[in-house]
């Protein structure tokens, strides 16, 4: 009986368990088993490539660990981050609807309905009251992802209103602007509220109130020769596009080639157009300090 007991087999003699290969099992490589290790969506920067997973990012203010690229930030975050306590939101009963009918490849009214469906938002500007260290505040920013975070009837609404209820509170009114200018398919509507939203922060200016414009990646077109470009003073996030029309566009216009970065954040401080470039991780302070100053908080 004793002579029918075989010695188990030793199938991997002095080879670590890890290295191990048992037929018809897919064991993963390197490159695998770094992708299985995160179990929850992540964020490619787009810079250097990196994974980071989407807690981390959002805890870092979607800058990269790895080379400070500074992602863009959904308009509803990025107020919940800038904000330490949140009061209320403004201009809601604003909502996009289709003045002229429009329809291009596709109707106006579809168009909007996608957006909405994409970000969640029903318009391209949202508006918070809350309070940064002390100091109650009203801000606003753009939604980039919604039809890139162009100016239209509503967003004109939003931001007048926004303005006003600063007035009416004595609060500054702090604008995070990222988009791609006036919404065409609201033709000379939307490009009316370019004036519109320049008589506002005129009445916040006479309200001696500061407005402060804080330039995300990217703002052009109406937006940069309307709300953008009349703050008191305008800090821009590291490498941010910000101009009227593209590079294209003007190198079409003048007839000569231009420099690359003849558009980014850290030419136009070169070239006076902005005050100070902030990394994202300072800009709460810096808001703070500024607003403090201007409203002789301290
Ligand atoms: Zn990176």
């Amino acid at each position: 009986m004793s002579q029918d007991i075989k010695p188990a087999k030793v199938l991997y003699p002095n080879t670590p368990w890890t290295e191990r290969s048992v037929p018809g099992v897919h064991v993963p490589n390197e490159q695998e088993t770094f992708k299985s290790t995160f179990t929850e969506p992540t964020v490619e920067c787009p810079e250097c490539h990196s994974l980071t997973t989407h807690t981390a990012m959002s805890f870092n203010a979607y800058v990269c660990p790895q080379c400070d690229e500074h992602l863009r930030m959904k308009a509803r975050e990025r107020l919940n981050w800038f904000f330490d306590q949140v009061d209320h939101e403004l201009g809601q009963r604003f909502v996009g609807n289709d003045p002229l009918k429009f329809v291009d490849s596709k109707p106006y009214s579809e168009r909007m309905l996608d957006a909405q469906n994409k970000t969640g938002e029903t318009e391209a500007l949202v508006v918070f009251q809350g309070v940064l260290k002390g100091i109650s505040m009203t801000a606003c920013a753009f939604e980039f992802d919604f039809m890139g975070g162009s100016m239209g009837t509503v967003v004109g609404d939003r931001f007048v209103e926004a303005a006003e209820s600063a007035i009416q509170k004595k609060q500054p009114l702090i604008c995070f602007a990222a988009s791609g200018g006036a919404r065409m398919q609201e033709g000379v509507l939307s490009l009316m509220q370019m004036a519109r939203t320049s008589a506002a922060i005129e009445k916040l200016k006479a309200a001696r109130l500061p407005y402060i414009v804080v330039l995300t990646h990217p703002v052009y077109g109406g937006v940069t020769a309307s709300l953008a470009m009349l703050g008191d003073i305008h800090l821009a996030e590291p490498k941010a596009m910000i101009g009227f029309a593209g590079k294209r566009v003007i190198e079409q216009t003048v007839r000569e080639k231009l420099d690359e970065p003849f558009q980014r954040a850290e030419y136009l401080l070169d070239h006076g157009v902005i005050d100070q470039i902030v990394h994202r991780h300072s800009l709460r302070d810096t808001v703070y300090r500024l607003v403090s100053k201007l409203m002789n908080k301290n």
